[in-house]
């Protein structure tokens, strides 16, 4: 694997690919890596000649530094763990090189209903610096297809919204999410969690399961006020939302009744401690 942290240099050697009509596949990250993460390589490497990944802590998506700062760094384990994936290029820039002077300013785009529900809502500013990043590293990277985890469900259209806005030639894939064996979903942030914090956590797909068991048995939104209390109490645990959204564009749907033309998603966001985290769950 060839680590790169210049964009000169990565450039170049796309170009070089680029040139012998390879396909690029791509797996923006940020780094603390997890098995989730390995397996977007090992799906990008599946699919695409060449697989590039990135880590790259980025600033202007985070709406609290604190939570930048605390933001897990372990790029030599990380490099180890890409390589053994059989990443071939790993572009590992630090926020001077990919800010340059811009003073970390972000791109404006208008994401419409995106930003403004849900994570868009909760964390304000933070799809700016998301779309920010990405069209950059796709600018870099030159990718053919762009590999995202649904754990990151609204990221996921949110890059989509930009491809299609930007009219940019890539495909984006969204891979299944992994979790841990007890269901918990992968993430960098769990290794902030304490023992018992994880257990803790646990309670978020514990949830979103006991709502796709009661699919149809009851109508949504009696289901949903039991999943809360059956699952949600606990006094460590502050949920910031559990909606139940169309999956297609995250729209809100009557919580009255099921529906079967619709795919409906249900999507968790809570503080654990101090550590935030999500999930979701196509039911
Ligand atoms: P991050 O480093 O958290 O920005 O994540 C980089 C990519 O990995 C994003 O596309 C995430 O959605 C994806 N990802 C994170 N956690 C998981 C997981 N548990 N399973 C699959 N993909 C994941």
């Amino acid at each position: 694997m060839i680590i790169i942290d210049k964009v000169s240099e990565i450039k170049q050697l796309i170009i070089e690919k680029k040139s012998q009509n390879l396909i690029i596949g791509f797996v923006p990250t940020m780094g603390a890596l997890h098995q989730g993460h390995i397996s977007l390589i090992e799906r990008a490497k599946k699919e695409c000649d060449v697989v590039v990944s990135s880590i790259f802590v980025n600033p202007t998506q985070f709406n609290d530094s604190k939570d930048f700062e605390k933001y897990p760094r372990t790029l030599d384990i990380d490099s180890k763990m890409l390589e053994k994936a059989g990443c071939h290029i790993l572009f590992a820039p630090n926020v001077k090189e990919i800010y340059d002077n811009e003073e970390l300013k972000t791109t404006p785009i208008d994401l419409g209903f995106l930003d403004q529900t849900l994570e868009g809502e909760k964390r304000p500013g933070h799809y700016s610096g998301v779309v920010t990043i990405v069209e950059k590293l796709f600018k870099i990277t030159l990718p053919d297809k762009v590999y995202m985890g649904l754990k990151d469900f609204q990221q996921v259209l949110v890059v989509k919204k930009l491809i299609e806005i930007k009219h940019l030639n890539i495909e984006i894939i969204g891979c299944e999410t992994l979790r841990d064996p007890d269901g918990l979903a992968m993430s960098s942030r769990n290794t902030r969690l304490s023992i018992e914090e994880r257990t803790t956590a646990l309670q978020l797909s514990k949830c979103l399961y006991y709502i796709k068991s009661q699919k149809l048995l009851e109508n949504p939104v009696k289901i949903i006020e039991k999943a809360k209390k059956l699952y949600l109490t606990h006094p460590n645990l502050n949920l910031e939302y559990l909606e139940l959204r169309n999956s297609k564009d995250l729209t809100k749907i009557d919580l009255n009744n099921w529906e079967t033309n619709i795919e409906y998603v249900v999507l968790i966001a809570a503080f654990i401690g101090d550590v935030r985290l999500i999930d979701n769950l196509i039911i």
